[in-house]
């Protein structure tokens, strides 16, 4: 790990302080224990987290150009991806943390208390509540998220917490593509605006990943999102 990290994130064109990288060791540590109790990740070999679950994360940084300085939002976050190599990355985001299963949520507190990191919040809620909130709704430069939804869906979810100017980040896999065609009248409905969709091959042969650039160009209708359940079950 202290070698193959730092070596794979090098090609990100990242630089590792040791800080960072014990950071990641414990994240890592932390992820292997809880896992054993509660369904957190269904990578348990060291390679296959750094590579689908670390690295992975990161790729949001090669798509946007980030000052470090953003206020981030990770909608169904599960374990903390990609939020939480973001926040290794760039110890200076406001980075908050949402997703609607306690359990997860636990996990995600006991870390950011092991990694002394009060300022981070963990949220357990649902993307159409809090999206309705006025605390949270349109408040953020970035939202990024993985594997939450297919985009239709997942455009709900999200845009409604970007503020105009501010952009959504949706990591997809292969299909991304595709997805961005079916979703491009939700895209439009909800004030955004599609930016750029770039692709990538994670190394050693661990598949293709999409992130999607999303801008928020208009404010979200109060109508969206719908009430819970909705966007999944009718997208718009
Ligand atoms: N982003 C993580 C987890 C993906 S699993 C990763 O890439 O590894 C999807 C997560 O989204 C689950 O933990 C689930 O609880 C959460 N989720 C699904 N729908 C949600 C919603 N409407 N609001 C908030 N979280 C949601």
């Amino acid at each position: 790990m202290s070698d193959f990290l730092p070596n794979l994130l090098s090609e990100l064109g990242l630089s590792l302080t040791t800080q960072q990288i014990n950071q990641f060791i414990i994240f890592k540590e932390e992820l292997l224990n809880w896992n054993k109790k509660i369904n957190l990740t269904g990578l348990t070999e060291e390679k296959e987290i750094i590579i689908k679950h670390f690295y992975d994360s990161l790729l949001g940084l090669k798509s946007y150009e980030w000052n470090g300085q953003e206020k981030v939002l990770d909608l169904g976050t599960g374990a903390g991806f990609p939020g939480i190599p973001l926040k290794i990355i760039y110890p200076s985001l406001t980075m908050v943390l949402v997703d609607s299963l306690q359990k997860r949520v636990r996990f995600l507190e006991h870390l950011l208390k092991t990694l002394c990191w009060e300022e981070v919040q963990a949220i357990h809620g649902r993307a159409e509540e809090l999206g309705q909130e006025k605390l949270y709704r349109e408040k953020f430069d970035l939202v990024v998220s993985r594997a939450v939804a297919r985009l239709p869906v997942l455009v709900e979810y999200c845009l409604p917490f970007v503020q105009v100017g501010g952009v959504f980040l949706a990591y997809k896999g292969t299909g991304g593509q595709k997805e961005g065609q079916e979703a491009a009248k939700a895209i439009e409905k909800l004030g955004g605006k599609i930016a750029k969709l770039e692709s990538f091959l994670l190394p050693e042969q661990r598949g293709q990943r999409t992130i999607m650039v999303i801008k928020k160009v208009k404010p979200t209708p109060s109508a969206y999102p719908r009430r819970p359940g909705v966007p999944y079950k009718k997208p718009l």
